[in-house]
């Protein structure tokens, strides 16, 4: 006996709908992507009853004949692809011809549809496949798809849908994706018979404030990179508005919403030096790639992607949101345009570059070194300038960047020095820009583009942090007059004990006295001898509830630690030459516009501005 039965249409069709369309915001999701594919300049998406009873979405595309609106709806109908070869090159979002076939299988549908050249249009309507009429009608040129009583047919569907509230929210997510990156197009979304959003045509940066506020603009800096491989540009957050959660975070390939485990890393790597552990960034980031070396076939709802050059696409994602953040305060403050770009040489297939990484020279200092200065907390490295150092190029190119304030720069570049200097040989710095302390808080000093305040010490933190990452203090640490002895519980002894080699690393030589009781004999250049024992106490007070977290990179945490108790304090009165050091210090750091944990350093006000606004009230 043969058992063996083909399924009807309407039964695969309904079976295939499960995986396409589980919820409302899936056929809210096939929707927008058709009038958007359809070349749309505006989408109406209306929603009643969080999409259980209508999901509506009318567009001004291009519209279907007579025959299209009726063939639209049977499987594998796609205007989209012809031949399996198509697959390589797709620019639009829908390739299956699946959706509307699936959405019909499952709801009452209702088009309306007119191509611009036709004067009148066709509506067809379709209850579970059948085509229950087709007539003509007179309509807006366009197309407008209504789904209503979605999952009416099938009840064990109907019954998995969570509250209203709860769709709802995943319509709106799956609105934002679409139309935050579609920002040419206007959206018009009602829901119950009330505007939730009404966007209009602009650029990415005017559709993510219209979406999330104007605030944005303030939290946001500007991530630009343009390589053979990918186009990157979009928006992430400053590192002081990072959140406890992982919100706002948005990322776009070719247009199209993606999600992509490694790429996300790759963003929220480059934030490791600037905010604290368990603090995310928000971001809005588009990658333009060929399509022939994406492959976003291999999950229905076409939120996965695999790419040909995942490594390199990591890298320079990496370099491109690194530098952004590193950059901000200056980049976004002075309005300069992306910061020297970075050009990668076009890649043979397969090869892995190494991650970009910013060499330093622990040993150079742009302004060669201070003595030690009387008094007061703010002592400098001390540290010798090298002519071959990579870092003097970065630093007198940070001054380049303003071809007409060049003139102006009050910052000497760094004379070259014979080949071995002797560190006691030089006494002053070439930053004699004069600074003015207030409150014993911030420095102002002026800059060609305007006035310079810096919070002093989250400007020292960021220089300690990052002269202690670069590890190789051991050769500046400052001999003691008198060793320091501490003393720890012997709990947190052990823990010493075995932070040690770090420590060493960092400058401090240290020795065991007995179980619990340490001496030492010399640190880094920032220490005051009074202070250790504190410091070494808070170190370890953060370093144990840190390590308490998964994930937690332990060299970061104590420097992090390190540098925030060694930093000068807010109230330490500060001398010329160590306020001139410190803005020198600062500008030769990797991320000089924000604290280890994410506060921000400096902020560079225009005088103009401020005075002409003034005016024009
Ligand atoms: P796909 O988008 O994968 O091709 P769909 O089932 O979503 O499959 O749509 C089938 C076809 O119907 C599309 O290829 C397109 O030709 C046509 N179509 C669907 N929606 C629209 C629309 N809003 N405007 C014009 N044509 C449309
Ligand atoms: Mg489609």
């Amino acid at each position: 006996m043969d058992i063996i039965n083909i399924l009807p249409d309407s039964v695969a069709n309904q079976i295939a709908a499960g995986e396409v369309v589980d919820r409302p915001a899936s056929a809210v999701k096939e929707l927008l992507e058709n009038a958007l594919d359809a070349g749309a300049s505006k989408v109406q998406l209306i929603i009643k009853d969080a999409g259980r009873t209508l999901i509506q979405v009318i567009d001004n595309g291009c519209g279907m004949s007579d025959s299209d609106a009726r063939l639209c709806f049977e499987r594998h109908a796609t205007s989209k692809i012809h031949k399996a070869d198509d697959l390589f090159a797709i620019h639009t979002m829908g390739f299956r011809g699946e959706a509307l076939a699936s959405i019909a299988a499952i709801a009452q549908v209702e088009m309306k549809t007119r191509q611009h050249d036709n004067e009148l249009g066709t509506q067809v309507i379709i209850e579970g496949c059948d085509i229950k009429g087709q007539e003509s009608c007179s309509c807006p040129a366009g197309t407008s798809l209504a789904v209503k009583n979605l999952f009416y047919n099938v009840p064990a569907r109907r019954n998995f849908l969570r509250k209203d509230s709860i769709e709802l929210s995943h319509i709106e997510e799956i609105f934002k994706r679409v139309a935050l990156i579609n920002y040419g197009t206007d959206f018009l979304f009602h829901s119950n018979g009330k505007i939730l959003y009404d966007l209009h045509a602009g650029n990415f940066a005017e559709r993510i404030s219209q979406m999330f506020g104007n605030s944005s603009r303030e939290r946001l800096c500007r991530v630009d990179e343009d390589t053979d491989i990918v186009k990157i540009h979009g928006y992430v957050t400053k590192p002081e508005f990072a959140k406890k959660t992982r919100g706002e975070q948005y990322l776009f390939v070719n247009h199209r919403f993606i999600k992509h485990p490694t790429l996300n890393a790759a963003i929220e790597k480059a934030y490791t030096d600037v905010i604290p552990e368990r603090y995310y960034p928000g971001y809005f980031i588009h990658l333009e790639v060929d399509p022939s070396r994406i492959d976003i076939n291999i999950h229905p709802t076409k939120t996965e992607v695999k790419f040909i050059d995942e490594h390199s696409l990591f890298a320079i994602l990496r370099a491109a949101v690194k530098r952004a953040i590193g950059q901000f305060s200056l980049a976004t403050e002075l309005e300069f345009n992306p910061v020297e770009e970075v050009n990668f040489p076009p890649m043979p297939e397969g090869y892995v570059p190494k991650v970009p990484e910013v060499s330093y020279d622990p040993n150079y200092n742009p302004f060669h070194s201070t003595e030690k200065s009387s008094g007061s907390g703010y002592q400098s490295a001390k540290r010798s300038y090298k002519d071959d150092n990579p870092r003097s190029t970065a630093w007198t190119s940070f001054y380049d960047l303003q071809t007409e304030a060049k003139k102006e720069v009050q910052f000497a570049e760094p004379e070259l020095l014979s080949p071995e200097p002797t560190i006691s040989e030089k006494t002053t710095v070439d930053n004699t820009t004069p600074c003015l302390q207030i409150q014993n808080r911030y420095i102002i000093s002026s800059l060609p583009s305007g006035l310079l305040i810096i919070d002093q010490h989250a400007a020292h933190e960021r220089v300690i942090f990052e002269r202690l990452r670069r590890q190789k203090l051991s050769t500046s640490a400052q001999q003691l007059l008198f060793p320091v002895n501490c003393q720890f519980s012997p709990a947190d002894a052990d823990i010493f004990t075995e932070l040690m080699p770090d420590l060493k690393e960092y400058g401090f030589e240290i020795g065991n006295i007995g179980q619990t009781t340490f001496v030492i004999t010399a640190t880094p250049p920032d220490v005051k001898d009074s202070e250790i024992q504190q410091i070494f106490d808070q170190m370890l007070t953060e370093y144990k509830s840190a390590m308490l977290q998964k994930f937690a990179d332990r060299n970061q945490c104590l420097c992090r630690s390190l540098a925030s108790h060694m930093a000068i304090k807010a109230g330490v009165q500060l001398q010329q030459i160590e306020m001139q050091q410190l803005i020198a210090d600062l500008f030769c750091c990797q991320s000089p516009g924000v604290s280890p944990t994410g506060k921000k350093t400096m902020t560079i006000v225009n005088p103009d501005n401020l005075l002409n606004d003034n005016l024009s009230k």
